[in-house]
């Protein structure tokens, strides 16, 4: 059986007073999630205070954290650049790797993906690897080939194994930030198939992997979308920025 994982990317959004008050604010309605993980993934500069924050509530908090991006190096000469060694030092369990922002606006390729993954599991986090088509590519019925082609790079490179630590998010590009949904059909049409190319490889790490769900979750269509067998949960954007829709989100998760 599958814990619901439900992470919140807070992306390029708050200040010191916001990560407090949503951390906070988040820490005080835990308590009603009993049955899935929860994780927040703010900007860089504010990983150090949610730690803090979070530790402090000890085991009593099942919230862990993680980062929206990292460097496939672990160092040298890449200024402006966050290793994965130094994100597990401040106690980072995750990082969103493959974003579909980052592909688009920083022109992220699959083989940068594919060194940032396999820098991330060296360091002993586990990868958040985000896939998901445009709308022109699902409209013109290419859905499966893109998913495949950004899931196989990772795949080809790494190895089934490496998937034993791992989760994936499939974020249709045309749902994020845009208001607009896939259905719970479509979205777990597009898992099944993610699954089962992993259970080609290995049926019990497909079998295992969680497969979140990804673009304009909020908490009224969340309890649909992780209802469905192969959506294990949420990457979720514009509404983790606030307490209330995102416990709304995890309370739907469990
Ligand atoms: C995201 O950016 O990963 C995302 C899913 O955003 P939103 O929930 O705002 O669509």
């Amino acid at each position: 059986m599958r814990r619901t994982l439900v992470a919140g990317n807070w992306k390029l959004n708050g200040s010191k007073q916001d990560t407090k008050d949503l951390i906070e604010g988040i820490l005080g309605g835990i308590s009603e999630v009993k049955n899935a993980d929860v994780a927040v993934c703010p900007p860089f500069v504010y990983i150090p205070q949610a730690a803090e924050l979070l530790a402090s509530q000890g085991a009593s908090s099942n919230i862990s954290w993680g980062a929206q991006n990292c460097s496939q190096y672990n160092d040298g000469a890449y200024t402006g650049e966050v290793a994965a060694p130094m994100l597990k030092e401040f106690g980072c369990t995750y990082v969103i790797l493959g974003h579909s922002e980052r592909r688009a606006i920083y022109n992220e390729t699959n083989d940068d993906i594919v060194q940032k993954y396999i820098a991330v599991q060296s360091a002993g986090m586990i990868p958040i690897l985000c896939v998901g088509e445009l709308l022109s590519e699902r409209e013109s019925g290419k859905t499966e080939a893109v998913v495949a082609e950004q899931l196989d790079a990772v795949l080809n490179v790494t190895g089934i194994e490496q998937f034993k630590n791992a989760v994936i998010a499939y974020e249709p590009v045309w749902a994020i930030g845009t208001g607009v949904t896939a259905t719970p059909e479509q979205a777990q049409d597009v898992h099944a198939f993610i699954r089962q190319r992993l259970a080609e490889k290995n049926t019990a790490i497909a079998d295992k992997i969680q497969i979140l769900y990804g673009g304009s979750v909020k908490p009224d269509n969340a309890a649909e979308l992780f209802a469905k067998p192969d959506i294990d949960g949420g990457l979720i954007g514009g509404a983790s920025l606030q307490a209330d829709s995102f416990l709304g989100i995890c309370k739907a998760a469990g």
